[in-house]
C-alpha cells in the first residue's frame, strides 16, 4: 500500500477498517512532526512489527504551556510525509486542531504521581495534555502496538501507566534515544539552535553521561552524583538548568540512594530553546 495522508477521523477509521477486519496488526507512532532520525527509528520499529503502520502528526495545542512555543513549533508536513513514505509507513494522520478538539474538552486524563516531578513540575498541564491526546489517538486508531521514544522517558512512563490503569488493549513499545555522533539527542527543537547554542547544548548529554559513569562506578548518593553533573553544566554560562534529577524508572520519583535501575533526567534552556534528555543507569550490585 502506498502512503496516504489523511486529515479526518472518519476517513482514517474507514481506511483502517479492512486491516482491522483481516486481523492485521496495526502500529501507531504518535508524533508532532518535524520528523528526524529519532522518529524514523520509531517508524522502522513499527514497520518490522506490524502489518499496517500509522504515523500521527499533530502539534497538540493542549500540551503546550507556552503559547509562543506552540506558535513557533516547526510544521513541515510535506517533508514529513515523504520521510514516512520512504520508511514504508502506510498512513499519515494529520488532523487540524479543530478536528481533534471541535470544542474545548471537558474530559481529560490525569496520570497522577508519574507526572508529578521533572517536566511535570515545570510545565503545568503538559502531561494532562499528552495523556489526553494519546488516549484520543488510541481510540481513533485502535492500534495493537504504539511506539514511543525513551528520549521522553517521563512521557513514556505516563503512557505506560495510563495503559495499565485504564486497561487499554495495546502494547506500548519504548524505543532507545537516537543521538548525533557527538551525543546530542535528536529533537525537533534542535532546529532552533544557532551553531553556538548547539555547542552549549552538548553539555547536557555530557553531564548526564558523567552521572551515568559515576553510578556505574559504584556511587550511590544521588546528591553527590547530581552535584558533579550540575557542576559540569554550571561551566556553561549560556545555559540555564531547569532540573536534573535521578528517579526510579517506573514512577519517576526522585531517589536519595541509587539501588537498582534509575533514570537520570534533565531539562535545560539555551537561549529561548528548552531541551530535555535522559539516560539510564544501574547501580552495581553490592
Ligand atoms: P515528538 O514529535 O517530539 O512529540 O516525538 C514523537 C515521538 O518521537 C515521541 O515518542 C518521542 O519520544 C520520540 N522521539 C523524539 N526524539 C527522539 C529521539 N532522539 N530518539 C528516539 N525517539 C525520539
Amino acid at each position: 500500500m502506498s502512503l496516504r495522508v489523511i486529515h479526518t477521523i472518519d476517513e482514517l477509521r474507514a481506511a483502517l477498517a479492512p486491516a482491522r477486519r483481516a486481523g492485521t496488526m496495526i502500529g501507531l507512532v504518535p508524533t508532532m512532526g518535524a520528523l528526524h532520525a529519532g522518529h524514523a527509528r520509531l517508524i522502522e520499529t513499527a514497520r518490522r512489527e506490524c502489518g499496517v503502520v500509522v504515523v500521527s502528526i499533530f502539534v497538540n495545542p493542549i500540551q503546550f504551556d507556552e503559547k509562543d512555543d506552540y506558535a513557533r513549533y516547526p510544521r513541515t508536513l510535506d517533508t514529513d510525509a515523504r520521510l514516512c513514505e520512504s520508511l514504508g509507513a502506510d498512513l499519515v494522520f494529520a488532523p487540524e486542531a479543530g478536528e481533534m478538539y471541535p470544542e474545548p474538552p471537558c474530559t481529560v486524563v490525569e496520570v497522577r504521581r508519574v507526572s508529578a516531578h521533572l517536566c511535570g513540575r515545570f510545565r503545568p498541564g503538559h502531561f494532562q495534555g499528552v495523556a489526553t491526546v494519546v488516549l484520543k489517538l488510541f481510540h481513533i486508531v485502535q492500534p495493537d502496538s504504539a511506539y514511543f521514544g525513551e528520549k521522553d522517558a517521563q512521557q513514556l512512563a505516563v503512557i505506560r501507566r495510563m495503559v495499565r490503569d485504564l486497561n487499554l488493549p495495546l502494547t506500548v513499545v519504548g524505543v532507545p534515544t537516537v543521538r548525533e555522533p557527538d551525543g546530542l539527542a535528536l529533537s525537533s527543537r534542535n532546529q532552533r539552535l544557532s551553531a553556538q547554542e548547539r555547542q552549549v547544548a552538548l553539555s547536557l548529554s555530557r553531564a548526564l553521561r558523567l552521572a551515568q559513569r559515576r553510578i556505574r562506578e559504584g556511587a550511590t548518593a544521588a546528591e553527590a552524583v547530581k552535584g558533579e553533573a550540575l557542576a559540569m553544566l554550571a561551566e556553561q554560562p549560556d545555559l540555564r538548568v531547569e532540573y536534573l534529577e535521578i528517579v526510579d524508572p517506573d514512577e519517576m520519583q526522585p531517589v536519595d540512594e541509587v539501588r537498582g535501575p534509575v533514570r537520570i533526567a534533565a531539562a535545560i534552556r539555551v537561549g529561548s530553546t528548552r531541551l530535555i534528555d535522559n539516560v539510564e543507569a544501574t547501580a552495581q550490585s553490592q
